[in-house]
């Protein structure tokens, strides 16, 4: 069903099982499940898909070595578990990332580990060598004897100062583990949505759908395309809001305060020396006071981040200046023979953790795990529970859905009949095993749609196996590149703008694609997208002058783009 197509069936018949609202990362997670499992259920974001928190992490599926030092070993064992599942069923998008810590310290976090286990220790500080051996050898362990990722090694000075020339000579070791880094999260999220829309016709996504108030048996839900508001009659509510749980659930009257969120901000660089420096590894240290600051190659350009800032208002989420000079002054700590300014930041974001509200004295002490509350009987004055998934970590969103999922269907009285653990994702099905198997399904791909080998390549790094119905798409009619972004044609996205619930530009821009984030656009090429994305969606001339408008002014916002 396409968005008018459902917005007309809700109006006919409102009774659905289950409503979530939030469209991140946990709601998509829970909407598969359910959709999966039979369940009738519908999904609603007041934005764009995947556009909160799940569109601001750090871009890795990981476990979260720093978080054995809280004692969150269930939350790290999980996380670690989640990463490999995530790199089996979605390899076009989460790929193992080779980690690389320099240190600087040998002895530093000896004594705070078991300090801050105990809950003696509020303040962090940098953590030495011996510390993060220690949580390496437990990091390995949680890994199984499965292996998705290879072991840690540690190296000397020496050999670390070989291997990585321009590395801070001041270090006493560095370490080397496995991750998993998530290229396009905003992708993954969407493929993991559509993948449930296609497995069950009573499972409807609908972006730019607000929550705005609840009473009875009754939700009310606005259309912030149209400014109208329709009525949903649920049995069960899931409060999906991430960092807006409590606002969300103030809209429904009920007062809570779950959630004790953190800010977290990322620059994207232009600069080929740093990228070539770090090739295809990440760097993950911590600066004195004991923040992470992680380094990673994103395509061609270079992702630094994170900071972890205590926010109560998650719509105030914005990289500031100060942020821009932390992340500035750390990547010169790591390689101060590379000069990186301001100059070379192409796009910023910031978003705010749906952390549990805590009363730890430092946020890098805030616990990462998740947990569901239940809201219902004389709690509110709803015929129908909440249930509000409080925290979370973007790895760890399948174990966390099928926690949520069980509880609903438990609540529902269905049985579960399909599992997610090994379900492949989207362009991951179905995925070439090694490269010889990759070229051979691009040949066959050259073959039936006439396309160029140059061409489907690029379509395969982009969807994956998806790209078999981009590519068939594209070859259906006459297509042409973009005259000022050569990189993508009309067809395509003639394809994301009819397949995959395009409603603005920025949707196109932001997360269906990478094109912002990379630094792709200028003012004289948005304008160009726009009347192409505009052509797909029958929109005016004033309608794409007035998106191409909008999405200026949201990058210069909230992505410090000023074009
Ligand atoms: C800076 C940062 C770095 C991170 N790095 C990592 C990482 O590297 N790895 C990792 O595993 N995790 C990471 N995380 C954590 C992870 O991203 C989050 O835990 C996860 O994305 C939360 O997803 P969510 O679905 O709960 O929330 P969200 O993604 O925020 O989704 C909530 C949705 O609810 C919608 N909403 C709000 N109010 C309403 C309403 N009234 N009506 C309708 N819709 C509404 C919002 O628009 C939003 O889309 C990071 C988080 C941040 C912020």
């Amino acid at each position: 069903m396409n968005r008018s197509e459902i917005l007309s069936s809700l109006k006919t018949n409102p009774q659905v099982s289950v409503l979530i609202v939030g469209a991140g990362i946990n709601g998509i997670g829970t909407f598969r499940d359910l959709a999966l499992n039979g369940v009738d259920v519908l999904l609603v974001d007041r934005g764009d898909f995947c556009s909160g928190a799940s569109s601001a992490s750090s871009h890795m599926a990981h476990g979260g070595i720093r978080y054995l030092e809280n004692g969150e070993f269930r939350l790290v064992r999980e996380a670690v578990k989640e990463r490999n599942r995530m790199i089996q069923n979605a390899p076009h998008i989460v790929k193992p990332l080779p980690t690389t810590i320099p240190m600087f310290k040998y002895f530093s976090g000896i004594l705070n580990a078991p300090l801050k286990f105990m809950g003696w220790l509020d303040k962090p500080s940098e953590r030495g060598s011996i510390i993060i051996k220690l949580g390496l050898m437990m990091y390995d362990a949680y890994t199984g004897s499965q292996r998705t990722v290879p072991r840690h090694t540690f190296h000397s000075r020496s050999e670390s100062l070989k291997k990585w020339k321009k590395l801070n000579p001041e270090i006493v070791n560095t370490a080397v583990y496995y991750d998993g880094l998530i290229s396009n999260p905003e992708r993954l999220a969407l493929e993991i949505l559509l993948d449930a829309e296609a497995e069950n016709p009573n499972a409807r996504a609908l972006n730019y759908v607000s929550l705005v108030q609840g009473e009875k048996d009754t939700v009310i839900l606005r259309d912030e395309l149209t400014d109208e508001s329709f009525e949903v009659k649920p049995k069960l509510l899931i409060n999906a809001a991430g960092p807006w749980i409590d606002f969300a659930n103030h809209s429904l009257g009920v007062s809570t305060k779950f959630i004790g969120g953190t800010k977290g901000s990322h620059l994207v660089l232009d600069h080929p020396e740093l990228r070539a420096t770090i090739g295809d590894n990440e760097f993950f240290f911590e600066n004195k006071d004991g923040r992470i600051v992680l380094i990673f190659p994103l395509q061609d350009k270079v992702l630094v981040g994170t900071s972890d800032i205590k926010l109560d208002h998650p719509d105030e989420a914005r990289c500031t200046d100060e942020e821009v000079d932390y992340f500035l002054e750390m990547t010169a700590r790591v390689f101060p023979n590379i000069k990186v300014t301001r100059e070379h930041v192409v796009f910023a974001f910031s978003g705010v953790r749906p952390l549990a509200s805590s009363l730890a004295k430092s946020t890098g002490q805030y616990s990462r795990d998740h947990h569901i509350e239940v809201l219902s009987g004389d709690w509110t004055n709803l015929l129908f529970p909440v249930y509000s998934l409080v925290g979370g970590k973007w790895t760890s969103f399948r174990a966390f859905s099928e926690e949520v999922a069980d509880k609903a269907m438990q609540f529902l009285g269905v049985h579960r009949q399909k599992q997610t653990h090994d379900l492949p994702i989207g362009g991951g099905r179905g995925y070439p095993k090694n490269g010889e198997e990759q070229a051979k399904f691009i040949n066959s791909l050259v073959a039936w749609t006439g396309l160029s080998k140059e061409r489907l390549i690029a379509l395969f790094e982009r969807y994956g196996t998806r790209a078999e119905s981009v590519a068939g798409f594209i070859s259906r009619a006459g297509d042409e590149p973009l005259k000022l972004l050569p990189e993508i044609s009309h067809r395509e996205i003639a394809f994301i703008a009819q397949h995959e619930k395009v409603e603005h530009l920025d949707d196109l821009l932001v997360r269906r694609s990478m094109l912002a984030m990379l630094g792709r656009l200028t003012r004289e090429n948005l304008q160009e997208l726009s009347n192409v994305l505009g052509e797909s969606l029958n929109w005016t001339p004033e309608q794409k002058k007035a998106e191409a408008e909008r999405t200026l002014r949201l990058l210069a916002d909230r992505h410090r783009l000023k074009l």
